[in-house]
């Protein structure tokens, strides 16, 4: 069996240690740009192995390049080393490959923690608190009510569902959106675009964890976002592509909304002039909410690698016309 390894910005050494320790009978190459056209020095091959001439059953990626998918013809399955694949399906992929997202592996927990801090942030109004110290007041803030505090997460997937659990410990009233129904203990579920507008008017901070597909592009947007209640929060930790940024300024700055926790933008890394970096209601992280943990990415590739050799069905795989 052989694994090719095509992940850009990642040292690609732990990686391979570990799928070796996991697969020891697997022979893996790391997949480099030019590597049978680049000589060395010497005049020979940069590479042990020019990437057209090994041949993987199997991929472990991270935005791979079109070259990557056009030379290797015997891809069984392509293994996201994340939870979204928008970037993966804009790629010409052969339909006989499946598609496989990362399923938590670490994430969800992340995620809850990122998400409920946002949010406890927000109800607790710990901003106003930092702003009373740093001028040396003493000022109590009256309490809010949490049963008015209720929490909307659009998309109930591995993440989001993660999250509407972790957002009941602290006893907030939450809300969900999904395609198709959900019940889930707890969660008041709203199905389908119809009732998109009766989900928006009964969450008072909303949290994006939808897969960006034609479909969720640009669903935050001013007609959306309007139908929040006045002085709503808005936590995106999906994909910068969900939001039409100035719409979220119009409404920041016109009152309505009261804060946005962005972790994901449009352009990545957030460019220095960016209006958001210095808006007094708008906190910014730099997509950092669930990173992939590497131990627990490579025991699940390893697993499901494992799980198909031996015929079995795997969880995660990406239906490429619904585009998550
Ligand atoms: P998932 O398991 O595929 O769940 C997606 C959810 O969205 C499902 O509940 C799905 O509904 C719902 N959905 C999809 N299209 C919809 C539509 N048109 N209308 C209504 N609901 C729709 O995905 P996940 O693992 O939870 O991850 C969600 C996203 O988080 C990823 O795609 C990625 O973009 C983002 N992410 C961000 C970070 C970060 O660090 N910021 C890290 C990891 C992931 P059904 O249940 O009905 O199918």
């Amino acid at each position: 069996m052989k694994i090719a390894f095509c992940c850009t910005d990642t040292r690609p050494e732990p990686w391979l240690e570990g799928l070796k320790a996991e697969l020891p009978d697997a022979e893996i190459a790391v997949w480099q740009p030019d590597a049978a056209r680049t000589p060395t020095a010497a005049g020979l091959p940069a590479q042990p192995r020019a990437a057209s001439s090994f041949q993987a059953d199997y991929a472990v990626v991270w935005a791979p390049p079109q070259t990557f998918i056009d030379e290797q013809t015997q891809l069984k399955a392509l293994f996201n080393i994340g939870a979204g694949v928008d970037a993966l399906l804009k790629l010409r992929l052969p339909p006989s490959t499946l598609v496989v997202r990362l399923d938590d592996a670490g994430m969800a927990v992340q995620m809850a923690e990122y998400v409920c801090h946002a949010v406890i942030r927000y109800f607790r109004e710990l901003a106003d608190y930092d702003v009373a110290q740093q001028e040396a007041r003493w000022a109590y803030r009256k309490p809010r009510r949490r049963q008015q505090f209720s929490v909307g997460v659009l998309g109930l997937g591995v993440l989001g569902s993660r999250v509407a659990q972790a957002l009941q410990q602290f006893e907030f009233p939450v809300n969900g959106w999904s395609r198709s129904p959900k019940a889930l203990p707890g969660v008041r579920a709203y199905t389908g675009q119809e009732e998109l507008p009766a989900f928006l008017n009964a969450s008072q901070v909303l949290v994006n964890l939808l897969p960006l597909t034609p479909h969720t592009e640009n669903l935050l947007n001013r007609q959306t976002l309007s139908q929040l209640p006045a002085g709503g929060y808005v936590i995106n930790v999906a994909r910068g592509a969900h939001l039409v940024e100035e719409d979220l300024l119009a409404l920041l700055d016109s009152g309505h909304l009261a804060g946005a926790t962005l972790d994901v933008f449009r352009t990545e890394p957030l460019p220095p002039q960016h209006p958001f970096w210095k808006h007094p209601r708008i906190t910014v992280t730099p997509h950092t909410s669930a990173r992939t943990m590497r131990d627990e990415t490579i025991a699940q590739i390893a697993g499901k690698i494992r799980a198909l050799r031996a015929g079995q069905p795997i969880a995660g795989v990406v239906d490429p016309q619904r585009g998550y």
